[in-house]
């Protein structure tokens, strides 16, 4: 064959197969193409972790944009490490009563009702006890007794106040707010309330661990998320279904520091004022991120058998708790996890 019939052979060849895949396109034989021309995913650094935020449909970009923004100014006015935000001011102010937004408030009603539920495992007035751990600021070490059983002495749930009518918070002298524990769940949930009442289909936030999904996925099954495994974040253990849920990890393995080879966590036991131990991660299945979240902090804190214990009191909530040796799934989530 001489070289110019090999090209008009070749170029035969390639317009061949450009002109099928144009052909298999409009046939609609490409679907996942088609999808993506109406998805929008994007990734950014938020309360200190990053957060994905993918939406499906018309003007996914616009409304992915929003969410982004909603969150950053929701971040602003929660984090105690933001001296403007609203949660500074109430710590700020401590003894006195602070006027806040009306998410603000209803953050604080929810973190002050998460504790009632968890009987203070979970406790939105933990925050002398972690400044003293030094987890928000870049000086970490083990604190003295006497220190701990003072900031201890803060610590108190029913102590925080709220007017609903004057939009106020007030917390006792020496307290410290601190919603580090239920915060990102609430953002997550305040973002897929924006997609949700935009009308979106099918979406997911996930802010670091704290996901978020809205419909099913493009096939119509569920979403399908990975829980890494303890002993190597990087691997994933478990993979679970998820129907217009939220699910949230917490796990020794995401924020600590060692001191002669003693991990120190920064989910901190109420009763103790130390790193909870006994367990490795906990995994939460619901309905509310917020919830979610706290029930995660709270799960930990309890360990094994009290944890599983709150697990099966709560109405709606799933969990997956591991220990060094062990696992232990929830019926609900085994069943949903087998037949995915
Ligand atoms: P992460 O923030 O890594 O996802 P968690 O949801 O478990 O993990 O939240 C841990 C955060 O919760 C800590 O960084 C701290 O701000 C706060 N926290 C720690 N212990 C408690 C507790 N017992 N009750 C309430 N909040 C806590
Ligand atoms: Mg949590």
């Amino acid at each position: 064959m001489d070289m110019k019939k090999r090209y008009a052979l070749l170029l035969g060849l390639i317009l061949l197969i450009v002109g099928a895949a144009l052909l298999g396109y409009r046939m609609g034989w490409v679907p996942q193409v088609k999808a993506q021309e109406t998805t929008t995913q994007r990734s950014m650094i938020l309360m200190d972790t990053v957060v994905d935020v993918r939406v499906d449909g018309r003007n996914s970009a616009a409304l992915v944009e929003r969410v982004f923004q909603r969150m950053a100014e929701l971040e602003k006015l929660f984090s105690r490490f933001i001296p403007e935000s609203e949660v500074s001011a109430i710590n700020r102010a401590a003894g006195d009563w602070v006027e806040v937004s009306p998410l603000t408030l209803e953050l604080v009603e929810l973190g002050m009702e998460m504790s009632r539920i968890t009987d203070g495992a979970f406790d939105l007035t933990i925050g002398a006890v972690l400044d003293l751990w030094g987890f928000g600021s870049d000086i970490r070490r083990v604190p003295e007794e006497d220190e701990l059983r003072e900031a201890l002495a803060t610590v108190d749930f029913t102590q925080v106040e709220v007017n609903r009518k004057q939009g106020a918070v007030r917390i006792p002298q020496g307290t410290v707010l601190d919603l580090g524990g239920i915060a990102k769940g609430f953002i997550v949930g305040q973002g897929i309330e924006i997609l949700r009442d935009a009308g979106v289909e099918r979406a997911l936030i996930n802010a670091g661990g704290d996901i978020s999904v809205v419909g099913r996925r493009p096939d119509g099954r569920p979403w399908r998320v990975g829980v890494q495994d303890p002993d190597q974040p990087s691997s994933i253990r478990y993979v679970l279904p998820l129907d217009d849920q939220s699910v949230v990890t917490s796990g020794d393995y995401q924020r600590y520091f060692t001191v002669e080879g003693v991990r120190y966590h920064h989910i901190i036991d109420p009763f103790t004022g130390y790193p909870a131990r006994g367990l490795r991660s906990v995994t939460i299945v619901g309905d509310d991120p917020a919830m979610c979240d706290a029930i995660s902090t709270a799960v930990f804190v309890l360990g094994w058998a009290e944890g599983r214990a709150l697990v099966e009191r709560l109405p709606g909530v799933e969990a997956i708790l591991v220990t060094d040796t062990d696992a232990w799934i929830s019926p609900g989530l085994a069943e949903a996890m087998a037949s995915q």
